[in-house]
């Protein structure tokens, strides 16, 4: 991606106007950047002007001293340039702070004189980082001009060759730091449960140095913190794939996140944990960075896959579970990305424009859930700002939010590069910069601790946070792995198949074409997956496969359990073309394999991190499609994606479609179970399939995605407004409060067998401010084969003073149930699943009233209904 800005001064102010739309409370909870607030109020030595020698066919030296972010001052590309600055009178210098863009220097000096000729050193800087901004403290000294030197130029570690002139936006001398942001200086009071772990922390805080203090706050390695074996500190070491498993051989892959929460199913969120947790364990991984709790906005973002789906509550449900379990093996769970990272391409441009209430009622619970009910010891910020500042540059989000509401006492880690400016993430309550310091530069806050900007309590309780994580979770006393832990063996990997049978959906089965009986004649596979199945979405979600490894295709699944003389695959363009339409006719089955991640049928469309991919499948597949159900009746659709996709096109001729997300290291093999009447579905939709792409509530925000149409820039990206004008309304909560058509609504999910409900009973007890609510009702299997049924309960708030959705999903509860078996099935509901967040008073409130209980299969299935007064 070509985020960055290559020359800014195209761009006039630095605008962070908010939409008129979402201005009410946006406005309220946004910071203005620290850099706009230091260089925008003239808090500086005055300049008089800027000159420079070394330019690029202009002199650009008077952008660097305008107050104004968005222009700069561009050095020519010698190694050696330096902008001199006239001050307005002779002043004791004191301090530098400089703000790079592109191209930083990495070293250089700052010199002082009286009269323009003769120099003198008063402050050296090697600690340049393009997009940083530095703090040179130099030795007072009476000046009328100011030279900053630029000797070296820093260069990407990632890169071998610098990338053109030194580019600097702005510089201020006797910068006036302490007062900007002075509220979120003071550090949180920390409520440490576990008093061995806090003294020892103390006790380490005690051994160490300034230096290491500050060394400590960022990554080493891509992929720990930093160690310190000299006292006794080793390092904290980190791995990936979100909540699918992790990198390292051996291990095991997990379904997509997104399949897991179709299972509907808390026990099997709890199974992946244990099991993720025990390979941690084996590898010596101490911290998953994981599990990804971004709310499901809309089909096309390509991190989807990593997420649970659309509705707050059960993404809550489904991450206490995972969270609980995985940190019950002695491993930190890392809940991501917080907050709002709802779009890929272009994430770090994203500005989420978010009412104060939607991010209450829809964005937020899932991760203060998986902290105040899970536990979940660390978060981590997201690439986008939020309301016009950086999430890990936030100090509403985290020190008031994150830190005083929710009480969180654990580590706030950024997303791997996604920090700019030193004050605001050290202020606004980072503790650990990920994956290496770069905004936190040890010697740019060792600056900035001597003036007195930032003070030495709060980095020990950054320091503090961290260490006490790690010894809470016994982390320091086993630095390495633990072989007696089991990892990549059959029986996780019997997990897997679990999970991944009772996450896949069944959307439609026209004349119960399915299940095939096992005698089936023969079978045609069709599509892109049939031979080679993608186990998962790209990026740092995906686990890694040992070359030997790959999950069984979907044509081995099937050529197991029928013969390969039953099975034709067509994996390939040439292969189907091959086949004649009588050949597709007579086949008892056609199973088109289609989705994204897998290259033939057109080009290859990635679902994945970095990027947001079609609505559509490609043209080719989709007339795959077509072309097998205008030939065969019996054409089963089995779709591997992380989310919704364009169905219109076949929908109404196939004979069945299949919702298989990505499943890990099963592969194929659940497919086939299911297609063969091995198991009964029983996975149910996370998500709404939007019956058109421009219904969905994100549709307007994508059209509007252009970053040409970009009209500020902060920190060097060009920004692009995201307003999430739907507000609470995401998901069914918006198709159904607006009664649009869906393909197939939340919730929804077909079995082999029927299930009645009836006998709804709603009793309410306890207190006025806090009461029980419990809804029974029985369930029934009234159909001829053992399956599962999700039960949902929804709350419909009768009259309310403001908009509220339609309904909201607040219980859920997953049964087996035999042929004719029956259950009574109870789920409590407490004041939360009534309150609603207030948007003027700024709380959450109940307000009395009517309240209706409908209970059903999903969002549009709801055959009980019954009234309460609370
Ligand atoms: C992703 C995170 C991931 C991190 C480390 C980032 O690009 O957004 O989810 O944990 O990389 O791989």
């Amino acid at each position: 991606m070509n985020e960055r800005l290559a020359g800014c001064r195209i761009f006039v102010f630095l605008t962070l106007t908010l939409c008129a739309g979402s201005m009410f409370a946006a406005e309220q909870i946004r910071e203005p950047s620290f850099l706009t607030q230091v260089f925008s109020k003239g808090s500086s030595a005055e300049i008089e002007s800027a000159t420079s020698s070394s330019f690029t066919g202009e002199n650009t030296a008077a952008a660097a001293i305008d107050g104004d972010l968005t222009t700069s001052w561009e050095a020519g590309k010698g190694d050696q340039a330096w902008l001199t600055l006239k001050l307005k009178e002779i002043t004791t210098v004191e301090s530098v702070y400089a703000s790079w863009n592109l191209a930083a220097a990495k070293a250089g000096e700052i010199q002082a004189s009286m009269d323009g000729e003769n120099w003198q050193i008063i402050g050296v800087f090697t600690n340049g980082i393009d997009f940083m901004s530095i703090f040179t403290p130099c030795t007072p000294t009476k000046a009328r001009y100011v030279r900053l030197l630029c000797q070296k130029r820093y260069i990407k570690p990632s890169r071998k060759v610098r990338t053109g002139g030194y580019n600097l936006r702005e510089i201020a001398v006797n910068p006036v730091l302490k007062p900007v942001m002075a509220e979120y200086k003071k550090p949180v009071i920390r409520h440490y449960t576990d008093a061995e772990s806090e003294k020892k922390a103390n006790a380490m805080l005690v051994k160490m140095s300034l230096d290491q203090k500050l060394r400590y706050l960022g990554g080493v390695n891509v992929f720990s913190t930093a160690a310190f074996p000299e006292i006794g500190l080793p390092a904290l070491q980190m791995d990936n794939a979100t909540a699918m498993g992790i990198k390292e051989f051996p291990n095991t892959a997990f379904p997509a996140t997104i399949l897991l929460a179709a299972t509907w199913n808390p026990e099997l969120a709890a199974l992946q944990g244990k099991t993720i947790g025990e390979e941690c364990r084996y590898h010596g991984k101490h911290i998953l960075l994981g599990p990804g709790l971004n709310i499901y906005r809309n089909a096309r973002n390509g991190r989807n896959f990593e997420y649970m789906g659309e509705d707050p509550f059960l993404v809550s449900k489904l991450a206490v579970a995972f969270v609980r379990a995985i940190q019950e093996q002695g491993v930190m769970a890392t809940i991501k990305h917080f907050v709002a990272n709802n779009i890929e391409a272009r994430r770090k441009s994203n500005n989420s424009i978010i009412s104060e209430r939607a991010l209450r009622e829809i964005y937020f619970p899932a991760f203060k859930t998986a902290i105040q009910e899970g536990g979940a010891e660390a978060v981590m910020t997201s690439y986008n700002l939020l309301n016009g500042t950086y999430t890990a540059e936030n100090a509403w989000l985290i020190k008031e939010v994150l830190e005083k509401e929710w009480g969180f006492n654990g580590i706030v880690m950024s997303d791997w590069r996604s920090t700019y400016d030193p004050v605001m993430c050290f202020n606004a309550g980072l503790d650990l910069e990920m994956p290496y310091y770069r905004a936190m530069n040890p010697e740019v806050i060792k600056a900035l601790l001597a003036a007195g900007v930032i003070s030495e309590a709060e980095l020990n309780d950054k320091v503090r946070t961290i260490l006490y994580a790690g010894y809470h979770f016994g982390a320091f006393d086993r630095p390495d792995g633990d072989p007696s832990f089991p990892a990549g063996t059959e029986e996780h990997f019997a997990n897997v198949e679990k999970v991944a049978e009772e996450g896949i959906v069944l959307l439609k089965n026209r004349n119960h074409l399915l299940p095939l009986p096992k005698t089936v004649g023969k079978i045609i596979l069709a599509g892109p997956m049939a031979d080679n199945l993608p186990p998962t979405g790209t990026g740092s979600g995906a686990v890694g496969y040992p070359k030997d490894g790959r999950p069984v295709s979907i044509k081995a699944a099937f050529e197991q359990r029928l013969g390969a003389d039953h099975v034709i695959s067509c994996g390939t363009p040439e292969a189907f073309a091959a086949l004649s339409n009588d050949e597709l006719a007579a086949a008892d089955a056609v199973i088109a394999c289609v989705g994204f991640n897998q290259k033939g049928f057109g080009t290859k469309i990635i679902e994945g991190e970095g990027r947001d991919r079609p609505f559509e499948l490609t043209e080719k597949q989709n007339n795959l499609i077509s072309r097998c159900a205008a030939a065969n009746p019996r054409t089963v659709v089995a779709v591997t994606s992380g989310g919704g996709i364009d169905m219109n096109l076949w929908k109404d001729q196939v004979g069945a479609i299949l919702f298989t997300w990505y499943t890990g290291k099963a592969g194929g093999t659940p497919l086939a179970k299911i297609v063969l009447g091995e198991i009964n579905p029983s996975g149910r939709l996370p998500i709404s399939q939007e019956s058109k792409w421009e219904d969905s509530p994100g549709a307007a925000t994508f059209a509007a995605y252009d970053i040409k149409k970009s009209t500020h820039i902060q920190h060097g990206f060009f920004l692009l407004d995201t307003p999430y004008d739907e507000d609470i309304l995401v998901g069914y909560r918006y198709y159904d409060t607006k009664n649009l058509p869906v393909n197939y609504p939340f919730g929804f999910g077909l079995s082999y067998t029927t299930f009645g409900f009836s006998d709804l009973k709603v009793t309410v007890s306890g207190a006025k401010e806090a009461p029980d609510v419990a809804v029974s009702m029985t369930v029934k299997n009234t159909g001829t084969c053992a399956g599962k049924e999700v039960v949902q309960v929804y709350v419909h708030d009768v009259v309310s003073s403001v908009l509220r959705p339609v309904r909201e999903l607040k219980g859920f509860k997953k049964v087996e149930l035999i042929p004719g078996e029956s259950r009574q099935v109870t789920i409590h509901l407490d004041r939360n699943a009534f309150m609603f967040f207030h948007p003027e008073q700024k709380k959450w409130v109940l307000e009395p009233g009517k309240f209706e209980i409908q209970v059903g299969s999903s969002s549009r299935d709801l055959p009980l209904k019954k009234s309460i007064s609370l």
